[in-house]
């Protein structure tokens, strides 16, 4: 019996490990989850690539899908655009998969607002000494980015009571099961169930009726 798939909206500080996460949960359960692929305006990183982590749009190409309604939200971002594009959400949820995004707390109150089942989770490294580490040791970003994406950082804190769930990612594989396993919780929620719910009420009622 179908139960309905999660929207599952994932932020976290720049740092918090989110991408790692995202691909753990893809690659450990393909078959459960299809995460959404956004677009955005900012170059690529080393090793990023077209089509895989984002669409790399220009401004141009970025507006034109704002104006021709495909993106279920947008946000700005340290100076550039990010956006979901809506169409493959939409199929994927209606085949019965998770619907993951990472994005970004404006992005993700957007989300909620017109879908309020979605379900919104804040990753975090285990304090804010590993985030700044963390950011600086990947060093994929210059000096300046780095600052910025912590002032950042500390703008999204006081939205994460905004989010159903905190998780801390301290290590990848129990961080993955954690949000896996909060994922599964929701999905069994009864509300997510009523075809199930109606079709057990409509069998045991044969019983009071003597079958
Ligand atoms: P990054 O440049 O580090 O890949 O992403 C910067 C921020 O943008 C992250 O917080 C990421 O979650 C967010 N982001 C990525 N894609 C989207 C999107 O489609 N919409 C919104 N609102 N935020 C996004």
């Amino acid at each position: 019996m179908k139960t309905d798939a999660v929207l599952a909206i994932v932020s976290g500080f720049a740092g918090s490990g989110k991408g790692s996460v995202m691909k753990g949960l893809m690659k450990k359960y393909p078959e459960e989850y299809f995460l959404s692929v956004s677009k955005t305006t900012r170059d690529p990183r080393p090793g990023e690539e077209n089509g895989r982590e984002y669409y790399f749009v220009s401004d141009k190409e970025f507006e034109e899908s704002i104006e021709k309604d495909m993106l279920l939200e947008y946000a700005g971002y340290v100076g550039h655009y990010y956006g979901t594009p809506r169409e493959p959400v939409e199929e994927a949820l209606s085949k019965g998969k998770n619907v993951l995004l990472e994005i970004e707390i404006q992005g993700a109150l957007k989300v909620k607002e017109k879908f309020p089942d979605a379900v919104l989770l804040f990753l975090s490294p285990p304090s804010a000494e590993e985030l700044k580490n963390r950011l600086i040791g990947r060093g994929t970003e210059d000096a300046e980015t780095v600052k910025k994406r912590l002032k950042r950082a500390s703008e999204e804190a006081v939205g994460i009571d905004q989010y159903d769930y905190l998780v801390i990612n301290d290590d990848l594989e129990d961080c993955i099961e954690e949000v896996h396993s909060i994922l599964n919780a929701e999905r069994r929620k009864t509300i997510r169930q009523t075809a199930l719910v109606q079709e057990l009420i409509k069998e045991t009622g044969r019983f009071s009726e003597g079958e």
